[in-house]
Protein backbone atom coordinates (compact mmCIF):
# COMPACT_ATOMS: atom_id res chain seq x y z
CA UNK A 1 0.00 0.00 0.00
CA UNK A 2 1.15 3.48 -0.90
CA UNK A 3 1.54 5.28 2.52
CA UNK A 4 -1.48 7.33 3.00
CA UNK A 5 -0.29 11.28 2.67
CA UNK A 6 -0.91 13.51 6.06
CA UNK A 7 -4.25 14.90 4.75
CA UNK A 8 -4.30 17.37 7.36
CA UNK A 9 -6.41 20.26 5.75
CA UNK A 10 -9.84 18.05 6.28
CA UNK A 11 -9.58 16.08 9.27
CA UNK A 12 -12.42 14.04 8.51
CA UNK A 13 -10.76 13.09 5.22
CA UNK A 14 -8.09 10.78 6.24
CA UNK A 15 -10.63 8.90 8.43
CA UNK A 16 -12.85 8.91 5.43
CA UNK A 17 -10.53 7.19 2.73
CA UNK A 18 -9.09 5.10 5.01
CA UNK A 19 -12.52 3.90 5.92
CA UNK A 20 -13.25 4.00 1.77
CA UNK A 21 -10.46 1.27 1.40
CA UNK A 22 -12.20 -1.15 4.08
CA UNK A 23 -16.23 -0.27 2.83
CA UNK A 24 -17.70 -0.88 -0.64
CA UNK A 25 -20.31 2.70 -0.79
CA UNK A 26 -22.95 2.30 -3.22
CA UNK A 27 -22.52 5.44 -5.86
CA UNK A 28 -25.51 7.34 -6.48
CA UNK A 29 -24.20 9.68 -10.03
CA UNK A 30 -20.87 10.06 -11.33
CA UNK A 31 -17.56 9.32 -9.76
CA UNK A 32 -15.17 12.19 -11.50
CA UNK A 33 -11.32 12.31 -10.88
CA UNK A 34 -9.27 16.03 -10.67
CA UNK A 35 -5.00 15.43 -10.99
CA UNK A 36 -3.37 18.31 -10.81
CA UNK A 37 0.50 17.84 -11.06
CA UNK A 38 2.04 20.08 -8.21
CA UNK A 39 4.61 22.95 -9.26
CA UNK A 40 4.93 20.94 -12.34
CA UNK A 41 7.22 23.24 -14.48
CA UNK A 42 9.70 22.94 -11.41
CA UNK A 43 9.25 19.59 -10.52
CA UNK A 44 10.22 18.67 -13.95
CA UNK A 45 13.05 20.97 -13.97
CA UNK A 46 14.19 18.96 -10.79
CA UNK A 47 13.38 15.71 -12.40
CA UNK A 48 15.47 16.70 -15.47
CA UNK A 49 18.09 18.21 -13.19
CA UNK A 50 18.97 16.48 -9.81
CA UNK A 51 21.41 19.55 -8.47
CA UNK A 52 17.99 21.08 -8.72
CA UNK A 53 16.17 18.90 -6.20
CA UNK A 54 15.24 20.28 -3.02
CA UNK A 55 16.17 23.32 -3.58
CA UNK A 56 14.13 26.31 -3.97
CA UNK A 57 13.55 27.19 -7.79
CA UNK A 58 11.97 29.58 -10.13
CA UNK A 59 10.70 29.17 -13.66
CA UNK A 60 11.15 32.22 -15.90
CA UNK A 61 9.16 32.69 -19.17
CA UNK A 62 9.52 31.27 -22.41
CA UNK A 63 11.44 33.65 -24.04
CA UNK A 64 14.46 35.59 -22.94
CA UNK A 65 13.05 37.92 -20.31
CA UNK A 66 13.74 36.51 -16.66
CA UNK A 67 11.81 39.82 -14.88
CA UNK A 68 8.80 37.50 -13.26
CA UNK A 69 8.54 34.03 -11.84
CA UNK A 70 6.14 31.91 -14.09
CA UNK A 71 6.64 28.82 -12.02
CA UNK A 72 8.29 28.29 -8.48
CA UNK A 73 9.08 24.66 -6.81
CA UNK A 74 7.72 23.84 -3.72
CA UNK A 75 10.54 24.53 -2.03
CA UNK A 76 10.63 28.47 -3.39
CA UNK A 77 7.01 28.48 -2.18
CA UNK A 78 7.16 27.22 1.21
CA UNK A 79 9.57 30.27 1.38
CA UNK A 80 6.78 32.60 0.25
CA UNK A 81 7.82 32.69 -3.43
CA UNK A 82 4.44 33.07 -5.80
CA UNK A 83 4.18 33.13 -9.57
CA UNK A 84 4.13 36.34 -11.28
CA UNK A 85 6.67 37.80 -8.81
CA UNK A 86 9.11 40.02 -9.87
CA UNK A 87 12.42 38.42 -9.74
CA UNK A 88 13.74 41.42 -7.05
CA UNK A 89 11.45 40.48 -5.02
CA UNK A 90 12.03 36.89 -5.23
CA UNK A 91 15.30 37.18 -4.52
CA UNK A 92 14.43 39.35 -1.75
CA UNK A 93 12.42 36.91 0.21
CA UNK A 94 15.02 33.63 -1.13
CA UNK A 95 18.29 35.06 -1.74
CA UNK A 96 19.13 30.97 -2.82
CA UNK A 97 16.16 30.95 -5.50
CA UNK A 98 17.76 29.21 -8.58
CA UNK A 99 16.04 30.30 -11.99
CA UNK A 100 15.51 28.01 -14.93
CA UNK A 101 14.44 28.86 -18.03
CA UNK A 102 10.94 27.34 -18.98
CA UNK A 103 10.79 24.77 -21.23
CA UNK A 104 7.67 24.61 -22.56
CA UNK A 105 8.66 21.27 -25.23
CA UNK A 106 10.16 19.53 -21.76
CA UNK A 107 6.78 20.00 -20.34
CA UNK A 108 4.73 18.68 -22.95
CA UNK A 109 6.70 15.60 -23.55
CA UNK A 110 6.37 15.03 -20.08
CA UNK A 111 2.55 15.73 -20.11
CA UNK A 112 2.19 13.02 -22.53
CA UNK A 113 3.94 9.71 -20.75
CA UNK A 114 2.20 11.39 -17.73
CA UNK A 115 -1.60 11.09 -19.71
CA UNK A 116 -0.75 7.71 -20.69
CA UNK A 117 -1.20 6.28 -17.16
CA UNK A 118 -4.20 8.60 -16.57
CA UNK A 119 -5.66 6.90 -19.56
CA UNK A 120 -5.66 3.43 -18.28
CA UNK A 121 -8.39 4.33 -15.26
CA UNK A 122 -10.62 5.55 -18.19
CA UNK A 123 -10.90 6.58 -21.70
CA UNK A 124 -13.40 9.87 -20.80
CA UNK A 125 -10.43 12.23 -19.80
CA UNK A 126 -10.45 15.97 -20.26
CA UNK A 127 -7.18 17.70 -20.56
CA UNK A 128 -8.03 20.84 -18.65
CA UNK A 129 -4.28 22.57 -18.85
CA UNK A 130 -0.65 21.09 -19.63
CA UNK A 131 -1.02 19.80 -15.60
CA UNK A 132 -4.01 18.98 -14.63
CA UNK A 133 -7.05 16.51 -16.15
CA UNK A 134 -10.38 15.38 -15.44
CA UNK A 135 -11.11 11.70 -15.55
CA UNK A 136 -14.74 10.49 -15.50
CA UNK A 137 -14.41 6.94 -13.86
CA UNK A 138 -17.63 6.26 -12.77
CA UNK A 139 -18.55 3.56 -15.59
CA UNK A 140 -14.43 2.13 -15.26
CA UNK A 141 -13.75 1.91 -11.40
CA UNK A 142 -17.72 2.10 -10.27
CA UNK A 143 -16.78 2.75 -6.79
CA UNK A 144 -15.24 5.34 -4.38
CA UNK A 145 -13.34 2.62 -2.65
CA UNK A 146 -11.75 1.62 -6.29
CA UNK A 147 -11.32 4.98 -7.25
CA UNK A 148 -9.18 6.16 -4.01
CA UNK A 149 -7.20 2.73 -4.62
CA UNK A 150 -6.46 3.79 -8.31
CA UNK A 151 -5.50 7.29 -7.21
CA UNK A 152 -2.91 5.74 -5.33
CA UNK A 153 -1.96 3.50 -8.03
CA UNK A 154 -1.75 6.58 -10.08
CA UNK A 155 0.60 8.76 -8.16
CA UNK A 156 2.77 5.55 -7.77
CA UNK A 157 2.92 4.98 -11.53
CA UNK A 158 4.18 8.79 -12.20
CA UNK A 159 6.84 8.36 -9.58
CA UNK A 160 8.22 5.06 -11.51
CA UNK A 161 7.33 5.43 -14.74
CA UNK A 162 7.84 9.40 -15.16
CA UNK A 163 9.78 10.52 -12.17
CA UNK A 164 10.59 9.80 -8.98
CA UNK A 165 10.22 13.77 -8.17
CA UNK A 166 6.79 14.55 -9.45
CA UNK A 167 3.92 14.09 -7.93
CA UNK A 168 0.51 14.96 -8.14
CA UNK A 169 -3.18 16.25 -5.90
CA UNK A 170 -5.57 14.48 -6.65
CA UNK A 171 -9.91 14.83 -5.93
CA UNK A 172 -12.28 12.79 -6.09
CA UNK A 173 -15.83 13.66 -6.45
CA UNK A 174 -19.56 13.40 -7.98
CA UNK A 175 -18.81 16.39 -10.10
CA UNK A 176 -15.97 18.58 -11.99
CA UNK A 177 -16.17 21.42 -9.60
CA UNK A 178 -16.26 19.61 -6.22
CA UNK A 179 -13.02 17.49 -8.07
CA UNK A 180 -11.26 20.67 -8.47
CA UNK A 181 -11.92 22.15 -5.10
CA UNK A 182 -10.59 18.91 -3.30
CA UNK A 183 -7.54 18.57 -5.52
CA UNK A 184 -6.70 21.96 -4.46
CA UNK A 185 -7.10 21.56 -0.67
CA UNK A 186 -3.71 19.40 -0.28
CA UNK A 187 -0.59 20.52 -1.82
CA UNK A 188 1.89 18.70 -2.78
CA UNK A 189 0.80 14.68 -3.16
CA UNK A 190 -2.71 15.21 -1.99
CA UNK A 191 -5.86 13.09 -1.88
CA UNK A 192 -9.14 14.64 -1.00
CA UNK A 193 -12.58 12.63 -1.42
CA UNK A 194 -15.67 14.71 -1.65
CA UNK A 195 -18.72 12.62 -1.09
CA UNK A 196 -22.25 13.76 -2.04
CA UNK A 197 -23.32 14.35 1.85
CA UNK A 198 -19.84 16.29 2.74
CA UNK A 199 -20.87 18.83 -0.23
CA UNK A 200 -22.97 21.41 2.15
CA UNK A 201 -20.15 21.16 4.85
CA UNK A 202 -17.31 21.56 3.01
CA UNK A 203 -19.09 24.46 1.08
CA UNK A 204 -19.28 26.58 4.40
CA UNK A 205 -15.59 25.86 4.89
CA UNK A 206 -14.43 27.65 1.61
CA UNK A 207 -14.54 31.23 0.09
CA UNK A 208 -16.28 32.31 -2.89
CA UNK A 209 -12.92 32.64 -4.94
CA UNK A 210 -12.40 28.90 -4.02
CA UNK A 211 -14.46 27.40 -6.54
CA UNK A 212 -12.92 27.02 -10.06
CA UNK A 213 -14.85 29.74 -12.50
CA UNK A 214 -15.55 32.94 -9.77
CA UNK A 215 -12.67 35.24 -10.48
CA UNK A 216 -11.44 38.55 -8.72
CA UNK A 217 -14.43 40.47 -10.43
CA UNK A 218 -17.31 38.26 -10.11
CA UNK A 219 -16.60 37.84 -6.33
CA UNK A 220 -16.45 41.72 -6.40
CA UNK A 221 -19.57 41.72 -7.94
CA UNK A 222 -21.03 39.16 -5.76
CA UNK A 223 -19.94 41.14 -2.43
CA UNK A 224 -21.96 43.74 -3.94
CA UNK A 225 -24.77 42.21 -3.63
CA UNK A 226 -24.37 41.53 -0.15
CA UNK A 227 -23.46 37.81 -1.52
CA UNK A 228 -19.94 36.77 0.69
CA UNK A 229 -20.18 33.14 1.26
CA UNK A 230 -20.92 30.19 -0.75
CA UNK A 231 -23.82 29.34 1.30
CA UNK A 232 -25.26 32.47 0.48
CA UNK A 233 -24.67 32.19 -3.12
CA UNK A 234 -26.32 28.84 -2.99
CA UNK A 235 -29.31 30.37 -1.31
CA UNK A 236 -29.94 33.66 -3.23
CA UNK A 237 -32.90 33.59 -5.61
CA UNK A 238 -31.90 32.27 -8.68
CA UNK A 239 -33.57 35.10 -10.65
CA UNK A 240 -31.34 37.81 -8.52
CA UNK A 241 -27.95 36.14 -10.12
CA UNK A 242 -29.67 36.43 -13.60
CA UNK A 243 -30.39 39.56 -13.09
CA UNK A 244 -27.03 40.57 -12.53
CA UNK A 245 -24.85 38.60 -14.15
CA UNK A 246 -27.54 36.89 -17.14
CA UNK A 247 -27.32 33.20 -18.02
CA UNK A 248 -23.95 33.38 -16.28
CA UNK A 249 -26.63 33.52 -13.31
CA UNK A 250 -27.62 29.85 -13.34
CA UNK A 251 -24.55 29.02 -13.42
CA UNK A 252 -23.39 30.84 -10.15
CA UNK A 253 -26.24 29.51 -8.00
CA UNK A 254 -25.80 25.76 -9.00
CA UNK A 255 -21.99 26.81 -7.86
CA UNK A 256 -23.08 27.73 -4.93
CA UNK A 257 -24.58 24.71 -3.99
CA UNK A 258 -21.73 22.49 -5.06
CA UNK A 259 -23.55 21.00 -8.26
CA UNK A 260 -22.10 20.84 -11.41
CA UNK A 261 -23.28 19.00 -14.10
CA UNK A 262 -20.78 19.46 -17.32
CA UNK A 263 -19.41 16.69 -18.50
CA UNK A 264 -15.68 15.65 -18.57
CA UNK A 265 -15.12 16.20 -22.45
CA UNK A 266 -12.59 13.69 -23.84
CA UNK A 267 -9.62 15.39 -25.59
CA UNK A 268 -9.91 13.38 -28.54
CA UNK A 269 -13.89 15.12 -29.10
CA UNK A 270 -11.60 17.93 -29.33
CA UNK A 271 -9.38 18.13 -32.29
CA UNK A 272 -6.87 20.34 -32.24
CA UNK A 273 -5.32 22.18 -34.96
CA UNK A 274 -2.17 21.32 -36.50
CA UNK A 275 -2.02 24.59 -38.19
CA UNK A 276 -3.49 27.66 -38.19
CA UNK A 277 -3.57 29.91 -41.33
CA UNK A 278 -4.94 32.19 -44.03
CA UNK A 279 -4.65 32.72 -47.32
CA UNK A 280 -5.91 35.20 -50.11
CA UNK A 281 -6.73 35.14 -53.93
CA UNK A 282 -6.28 38.75 -54.91
CA UNK A 283 -8.99 40.35 -57.45
CA UNK A 284 -6.32 40.76 -59.73
CA UNK A 285 -2.61 39.55 -60.62
CA UNK A 286 -0.22 41.86 -59.26
CA UNK A 287 3.42 42.33 -58.71
CA UNK A 288 3.09 45.28 -56.63
CA UNK A 289 5.27 44.72 -53.41
CA UNK A 290 2.73 47.27 -51.92
CA UNK A 291 -0.60 45.10 -52.25
CA UNK A 292 1.32 41.94 -51.88
CA UNK A 293 2.64 42.49 -48.51
CA UNK A 294 -0.08 44.51 -47.52
CA UNK A 295 -2.36 41.88 -47.86
CA UNK A 296 0.26 39.55 -46.24
CA UNK A 297 0.13 41.48 -43.13
CA UNK A 298 -3.72 41.80 -42.78
CA UNK A 299 -3.82 37.89 -43.14
CA UNK A 300 -0.82 37.60 -40.29
CA UNK A 301 -3.09 39.91 -38.43
CA UNK A 302 -6.08 37.45 -38.90
CA UNK A 303 -3.92 34.19 -38.17
CA UNK A 304 -2.54 36.36 -35.28
CA UNK A 305 -6.60 36.96 -33.64
CA UNK A 306 -7.33 33.85 -34.72
CA UNK A 307 -4.87 32.13 -32.41
CA UNK A 308 -5.23 34.50 -29.23
CA UNK A 309 -9.15 33.59 -29.58
CA UNK A 310 -8.11 30.20 -29.23
CA UNK A 311 -5.50 30.66 -26.89
CA UNK A 312 -2.35 29.74 -29.14
CA UNK A 313 1.03 30.12 -29.71
CA UNK A 314 2.72 28.98 -32.13
CA UNK A 315 6.77 28.73 -33.61
CA UNK A 316 6.83 27.50 -37.10
CA UNK A 317 5.69 30.28 -39.65
CA UNK A 318 4.83 29.27 -43.38
CA UNK A 319 4.54 31.97 -46.10
CA UNK A 320 3.59 30.84 -49.66
CA UNK A 321 2.44 32.77 -52.66
CA UNK A 322 1.09 31.20 -55.96
CA UNK A 323 2.02 32.93 -59.39
CA UNK A 324 -0.39 34.09 -62.24
CA UNK A 325 1.10 29.93 -64.08
CA UNK A 326 -0.63 28.59 -60.90
CA UNK A 327 2.82 27.82 -59.56
CA UNK A 328 3.67 28.05 -55.85
CA UNK A 329 6.39 29.26 -53.79
CA UNK A 330 6.63 28.19 -49.96
CA UNK A 331 8.66 28.34 -46.89
CA UNK A 332 8.82 27.66 -43.33
CA UNK A 333 10.88 28.85 -40.96
CA UNK A 334 10.75 27.83 -36.96
CA UNK A 335 11.54 30.66 -34.36
CA UNK A 336 13.17 30.89 -31.16
CA UNK A 337 10.04 31.95 -29.26
CA UNK A 338 6.12 31.10 -29.95
CA UNK A 339 3.89 34.02 -31.25
CA UNK A 340 0.81 35.03 -31.43
CA UNK A 341 1.23 38.28 -32.64
CA UNK A 342 0.07 39.13 -36.27
CA UNK A 343 3.19 42.10 -36.79
CA UNK A 344 5.68 39.26 -35.93
CA UNK A 345 4.35 36.14 -37.82
CA UNK A 346 4.15 38.97 -40.27
CA UNK A 347 8.09 39.98 -40.28
CA UNK A 348 8.96 36.63 -40.90
CA UNK A 349 6.45 35.77 -43.36
CA UNK A 350 7.57 38.90 -45.05
CA UNK A 351 11.19 37.19 -45.09
CA UNK A 352 10.44 34.52 -46.73
CA UNK A 353 8.36 36.19 -49.75
CA UNK A 354 11.24 38.25 -50.12
CA UNK A 355 13.71 35.18 -50.40
CA UNK A 356 11.79 33.84 -53.28
CA UNK A 357 12.84 36.79 -54.80
CA UNK A 358 10.11 36.54 -57.59
CA UNK A 359 9.41 39.68 -59.41
CA UNK A 360 6.64 38.23 -61.40
CA UNK A 361 2.48 38.88 -61.05
CA UNK A 362 1.27 36.77 -57.63
CA UNK A 363 -2.20 35.45 -58.15
CA UNK A 364 -2.69 34.09 -53.98
CA UNK A 365 -0.66 35.36 -50.70
CA UNK A 366 -1.15 32.66 -47.84
CA UNK A 367 0.86 32.66 -44.16
CA UNK A 368 -0.21 30.09 -41.72
CA UNK A 369 1.78 29.06 -38.21
CA UNK A 370 2.57 25.81 -36.99
CA UNK A 371 3.80 23.86 -34.01
CA UNK A 372 0.74 25.13 -32.22
CA UNK A 373 0.59 24.99 -28.41
CA UNK A 374 -2.39 26.04 -26.12
CA UNK A 375 -2.93 28.10 -23.07
CA UNK A 376 0.71 28.47 -22.41
CA UNK A 377 -0.18 31.87 -21.55
CA UNK A 378 0.70 31.25 -17.52
CA UNK A 379 4.24 31.16 -18.57
CA UNK A 380 4.10 34.70 -20.03
CA UNK A 381 4.16 37.17 -16.81
CA UNK A 382 7.26 39.45 -18.92
CA UNK A 383 5.86 43.03 -18.13
CA UNK A 384 6.52 43.56 -21.44
CA UNK A 385 4.79 40.80 -23.03
CA UNK A 386 2.04 41.47 -20.37
CA UNK A 387 1.70 45.76 -21.76
CA UNK A 388 1.59 43.87 -25.71
CA UNK A 389 -0.83 41.43 -24.91
CA UNK A 390 -3.12 43.71 -22.81
CA UNK A 391 -3.01 45.79 -26.07
CA UNK A 392 -3.61 42.97 -28.13
CA UNK A 393 -6.27 42.15 -26.42
CA UNK A 394 -7.64 45.18 -26.33
CA UNK A 395 -7.63 45.57 -29.98
CA UNK A 396 -9.25 41.59 -30.02
CA UNK A 397 -12.35 43.47 -28.46
CA UNK A 398 -12.70 46.24 -30.51
CA UNK A 399 -12.71 43.89 -33.68
CA UNK A 400 -14.74 41.70 -31.96
CA UNK A 401 -17.68 44.34 -31.35
CA UNK A 402 -16.80 46.53 -33.96
CA UNK A 403 -15.94 44.40 -37.00
CA UNK A 404 -12.28 42.95 -38.40
CA UNK A 405 -9.82 46.04 -38.74
CA UNK A 406 -12.06 48.18 -37.35
CA UNK A 407 -8.52 49.27 -35.25
CA UNK A 408 -5.33 48.12 -37.07
CA UNK A 409 -1.87 48.88 -37.59
CA UNK A 410 -1.41 52.14 -39.46
CA UNK A 411 0.22 50.27 -42.26
CA UNK A 412 -2.67 48.05 -43.27
CA UNK A 413 -4.57 51.47 -44.54
CA UNK A 414 -1.89 50.89 -47.38
CA UNK A 415 -3.65 47.74 -48.40
CA UNK A 416 -5.15 47.93 -51.59
CA UNK A 417 -7.61 44.78 -51.08
CA UNK A 418 -9.55 46.86 -48.57
CA UNK A 419 -11.37 48.67 -51.24
CA UNK A 420 -13.88 47.06 -53.38
CA UNK A 421 -13.04 43.28 -53.69
CA UNK A 422 -16.02 41.59 -52.08
CA UNK A 423 -16.56 38.13 -52.74
CA UNK A 424 -13.84 37.78 -55.10
CA UNK A 425 -11.78 34.85 -54.40
CA UNK A 426 -11.66 35.48 -50.99
CA UNK A 427 -11.62 32.81 -48.27
CA UNK A 428 -13.89 31.81 -45.62
CA UNK A 429 -11.36 33.95 -43.40
CA UNK A 430 -11.41 36.54 -45.14
CA UNK A 431 -15.15 37.54 -46.13
CA UNK A 432 -15.65 38.43 -42.61
CA UNK A 433 -13.64 41.76 -43.03
CA UNK A 434 -15.34 43.01 -46.55
CA UNK A 435 -18.23 44.09 -44.36
CA UNK A 436 -16.08 46.93 -43.14
CA UNK A 437 -14.09 47.90 -46.28
CA UNK A 438 -14.72 51.10 -45.91
CA UNK A 439 -14.03 51.62 -41.76
CA UNK A 440 -11.11 54.12 -41.46
CA UNK A 441 -8.77 52.88 -39.36
CA UNK A 442 -6.94 54.69 -36.62
CA UNK A 443 -3.69 54.67 -36.12
CA UNK A 444 -2.31 53.34 -32.76
MG1 LIG B 1 -0.58 22.26 -10.92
Amino acid sequence: MYPLTEDTFVSYNKHRIQKLLTWEVPVVGRIIMHIDMNSYFASVEQQANPHLRGKPIGVGGPNDGRTVVAAASIEAKRRGVKSAMSIYEARKICPDIIFVQGDYHKYACVTDRIVRIFRRYSPVMEIFSIDEVFLDVTDTLATYRSAVKSAYEIKRAIKKEVGEWLTCSVGIAPNKLMAKLASNMKKPDGLVVVMKKDIPKLLNKIELDDLCGIGRRTKKNLLSLGIDTVAKLGAVPVERLVDKFGKWGYLLHHMGRGEDESPVVPYYEIPEPKSMGHSYTLPRDTNDPDVIFSTLLRLSEQVGRRMRAERFLGRIVHAVIRTSEFSSMGRQKALKRYVDDGYEIYKVAGKIIESFHYRGAVRLVGVSVSGLVQDYYQLSFLPEDRRRERLLSVLDRVNDKYGEFTVGRASLMKSKVNKGVSGMGANRAMSRSHRNEDRRMPEI
